[in-house]
């Protein structure tokens, strides 16, 4: 196995306060969720919605599990009744049907708006005036099952780390901004998810709340 100990303890030493670790564990086994969580780890987060089921049925019910994925309107029901977090929303219609699908659990979910600032076109997410429009619309302060909790961004793929800096720097401030005009009195709202195994670094130097890193613990994925 690879030394998931060694490399979990590595990250949480470079962390500094007020920046959590949520550890990556797609396309890794049970084995290696288990070793992280023996160290204390709990957060852990999933992009595809029926190897989370698998996993959450698998494994100790006190891990909060983050969506991290594109997830399809169609698969929302399964993970609700469960899932901790769901870092990647990106459209209203996808807040409104997570809020139908929390009401039917009796829950209210967190959830994270997904900005789009990459310079990639593949990359999902709202655009910073897409997300503008979403929030002065209006229609998300009626839904009473999903808490927004604050933003989520990937920057491009690329070994240009000043690029990397200025899109984590953009998410930075435009979290400043919709936290002053929308929720200044919320203070739920105050988590920024960006840096992975390649930009944790730097996402540390641009505020980010939560990395999400999976590479760097448990080595490459097995597809
Ligand atoms: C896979 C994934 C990560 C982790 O990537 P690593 O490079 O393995 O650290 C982080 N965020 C999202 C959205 C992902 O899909």
């Amino acid at each position: 196995m690879y030394d998931v100990k060694h490399n979990l303890h590595q990250i949480l030493d470079t962390l500094p306060q007020g920046t959590r670790l949520v550890a990556i564990s797609k396309y890794h086994p049970n084995e290696y969720i288990m070793a992280a969580y023996e160290e204390g780890q709990r957060v852990f987060g999933e992009s595809h919605e029926q190897e989370l089921r698998l996993k959450h049925e698998q494994l100790p019910k006190d891990i909060e599990w983050h969506f991290i994925g594109h997830l399809q309107t169609n698969k929302v029901k399964y993970i609700a009744p469960y899932v901790s977090m769901i870092e990647a929303v990106d459209s209203l219609k996808l807040l409104k049907e997570i809020n139908k699908q929390a009401e039917k659990c009796g829950r209210v979910i967190k959830v994270l708006l997904e900005l789009h600032i990459a310079e990639e076109s593949t990359k999902y997410g709202l655009t910073l005036d897409a997300c503008r429009q979403l929030l002065a619309d209006g229609e998300w302060r009626s839904l009473q099952h999903v808490h927004i909790c604050g933003l989520m961004m990937m920057a491009s793929f690329t070994s240009d780390h000043d690029q990397v800096r200025r899109e984590m720097q953009t998410a930075a401030d435009f979290f400043d901004e919709v936290k002053a005009k929308y929720f200044n009195d919320d203070e739920a709202f105050c988590e920024r998810s960006w840096g992975m195994s390649d930009d944790y670094l730097v996402a540390i130097q641009t505020r980010s709340t939560m990395v999400r890193i999976g590479t760097t613990i448990f080595g490459p994925r097995v597809y």
